[in-house]
């Protein structure tokens, strides 16, 4: 496979993932949260998917399309392994979807980096909240969750919280 396909095939994953979480929390209420803003792509899904949910927003720095900068009340800018367990604890409601867009090209980093964030994660999500990331996990409270239709296992990755 072509790198570009690998690309593309990415992204359809990552959209089929926040589509069907969009599908099963309908009428929830409750945050989402975006971790790695990057250019923004992701973040303009889940605000058109989400409309009406407060989107959190956490990155190192701001470095998205002009149009996809969240406002500053929903911006979380620094180290994850500062930013995510500080919202943990600051008593949100618990969050319908966090999504974790968080890799660099080095991968036996991001999968720590994954591994250190998912007891915050946990912390953060609502019992029957999911978790769709580009990151294995390997968390006792985060059962695997059936990948959507047309995602190759391994592509994206799919968690809810049960109990
Ligand atoms: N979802 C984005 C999009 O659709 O454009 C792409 C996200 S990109 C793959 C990963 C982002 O995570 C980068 O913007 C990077 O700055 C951020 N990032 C990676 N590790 C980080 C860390 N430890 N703390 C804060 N931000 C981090």
């Amino acid at each position: 496979m072509s790198r570009l396909d690998a690309f593309i095939r990415r992204m359809q994953a990552q959209r089929a993932c926040i589509d069907a979480v969009a599908g099963h929390s309908r009428g929830q209420s409750g945050p989402i949260l975006e971790l790695g803003l990057g250019n923004g792509r992701t973040y303009d899904h889940l605000r058109a998917c989400f409309a009406g949910h407060p989107i959190y927003v956490f990155d190192r720095h701001v470095a998205a399309h002009p149009d996809c900068i969240p406002p500053p009340q929903f911006l979380r800018l620094g180290d994850f392994r500062s930013t995510v367990p500080a919202f943990a604890a600051e008593g949100h409601p618990g969050a319908i979807l966090i999504h974790a867009d968080i890799g660099s090209g080095d991968d036996a980093a991001s999968r720590h980096l994954a591994s250190d964030l998912a007891p915050a994660w946990v912390r953060i999500l609502a019992i029957g909240g999911f978790l769709a990331s580009d990151q294995a996990v390997d968390q006792v409270a985060l059962t695997p969750w059936p990948l959507p239709d047309g995602v190759d296992a391994g592509r994206y990755h799919l968690y809810r919280r049960l109990h």
